[in-house]
């Protein structure tokens, strides 16, 4: 890469380690024209893909958004900060998993909901009751009904 003091060209690598904790890695460089040396980090880029909202409008992923909806439906609930956390980080894995560029907020809303059902199920009632906004009562009793039976085979098949 370019010197940094003189702007020659060439700059040659004398030295190259990983830095914290193998996340990166860090560059001594010299230069040939100048002999200054200088440092660089290289790290990956992880890019979230952006959402499609309902209406079709795009916006950037945000995790303080995704993890304030969650801390919201776990409000006074007996579910640690641990595995909250986890479940962000499980969430947010998925998301760069799909390898999209763009995906839909509806499929988020979704694995949201599949792991605060995990978590807490007042929670889950909590967050899908307003992320579904549930047409009527008898939609959202229905909901109420099939969390209380046993999970199905065809549950165990979605994890
Ligand atoms: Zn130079």
């Amino acid at each position: 890469m370019r010197c940094p003091f003189c702007s020659a060209p060439d700059t040659k690598v004398i030295d190259s380690r990983l830095a914290n904790e193998g996340d990166m890695v860090r560059r001594r460089r010299e230069c040939l024209t100048c002999a200054e040396r200088f440092t660089t980090f290289e790290s990956a880029e992880l890019v979230m893909p952006r959402l499609i909202k309902n209406d079709g409008v795009r916006e950037p992923f945000n995790e303080e958004k995704l993890r304030a909806g969650i801390l919201r439906a776990l409000e006074k609930r007996p579910v640690s900060t641990e595995a909250i956390e986890a479940a962000i980080s499980q969430i947010m894995h998925q998301l760069r998993a799909t390898g999209d560029r763009e995906v839909k907020s509806s499929i988020l809303g979704e694995w949201v909901m599949d792991s605060l059902r995990d978590l807490d199920e007042v929670a889950y009632v909590r967050f899908a009751s307003v992320y579904r906004s549930f047409q009527d009562v008898n939609a959202f009793r229905e909901e109420i009904e099939r969390l209380q039976q046993p999970a199905t085979e065809s549950d165990k098949n979605d994890k």
